[in-house]
């Protein structure tokens, strides 16, 4: 796998921008996390195409943190992703939040995801992300458990607190854990007098496209990674309308995962004109955090 950029617009001294978008795709059905839910109808496959059409159009590639269920089911969708260059990552085997798992829990969770996703066809796991973001400091033995399986980073901390989850005074730059184990914590900023996240999923989706993309060149001048995280429904306008998990039976925040889905791909095309480089995590780790400790 390369690390150049596609686009040529860096110079080869530095093929990975320390201020690189670091877009990645939580590769989950949400139909498996619904009562019933597979009553509904598939559209994972369609969504994932709509990404890796939007990758190859600006040639850059990212990282999938693909549940074990999904690559189960669509193993050609994983061969997919791998053969156009993008990193497949962990997402555990059924989306199950760290604190449910425990550390024996994660460990045999994630020999699981690692398998189906090799089963399928992808190579060299490095990376990943917790189910909801659910790495707190009360779930923080999973570096341990993620550096004896070999992982090298881990993007899994909302780096202020939140109503679910939220590990307030992490701070918000790239952290080697005493694991040696990375973890790239998702970009939040002052927004309405808290601190949120802008790169990704609802909150890309909802917060005006003038006000991200102002945030994304904010972190981008500071010489920062833009952490963000997007699902296969984010982009859906097709998907039937039912309630999401996680929300506390909202009406309110439900309707907000359904709004502005038609836009996303708009709003990505713009901040990607707007200089943002995409690479894939396990590059951005090697090539600047490592390397800037000398590694
Ligand atoms: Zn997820």
């Amino acid at each position: 796998m390369s690390t150049s950029p596609p686009d040529g617009r860096e110079s080869a001294a530095s093929e990975v921008p320390a201020a690189s978008f670091l877009f990645s795709v939580d590769l989950e059905d949400v139909r498996s996390l619904v009562p019933n839910g597979m009553r509904y109808a598939e559209r994972v496959p369609h969504n994932v195409d709509a990404y890796l059409r939007f990758l190859a159009r600006h040639e850059c590639r990212a990282t999938f943190f693909t549940v074990g269920d999904v690559a189960r089911r669509y193993p050609d969708l994983i061969a997919r992703i791998a053969a156009e260059g993008h990193e497949l990552g962990c997402h555990t085997s059924d989306h199950t939040p760290l604190e449910r798992l425990g550390p024996d829990g994660l460990r045999a969770d994630l020999e699981r995801n690692v398998a189906d996703l090799e089963r399928a066809g992808a190579r060299d796991i490095k990376g990943f992300r917790a189910p909801i973001f659910s790495l707190t400091d009360r779930t923080a033995w999973a570096y341990e458990v993620l550096r004896d399986l070999g992982f090298s980073y881990s993007s899994s901390v909302l780096p202020h607190a939140n109503p679910m989850y939220g590990w307030d005074g992490f701070g918000t730059r790239c952290v080697r854990t005493p694991s040696g184990v990375w973890e790239i914590p998702l970009s939040v900023s002052g927004v309405v007098g808290r601190k949120l996240p802008f790169a990704g999923g609802v909150y890309f989706r909802v917060l005006p496209a003038i006000f991200v993309r102002r945030l994304i060149r904010r972190q981008r001048m500071a010489g920062r990674p833009v952490v963000g995280y997007f699902h296969p429904y984010d982009l859906d306008t097709e998907q039937e309308r039912f309630m999401h998990p996680e929300l506390g039976d909202s009406r309110i925040l439900n309707s907000l995962m359904y709004l502005n889905r038609s836009r996303v791909l708009r709003r990505l095309d713009a901040v990607v004109a707007g200089g943002a480089t995409i690479v894939r995590y396990d590059a951005y780790v090697r090539e600047v955090l490592e390397r800037a400790r000398g590694g």
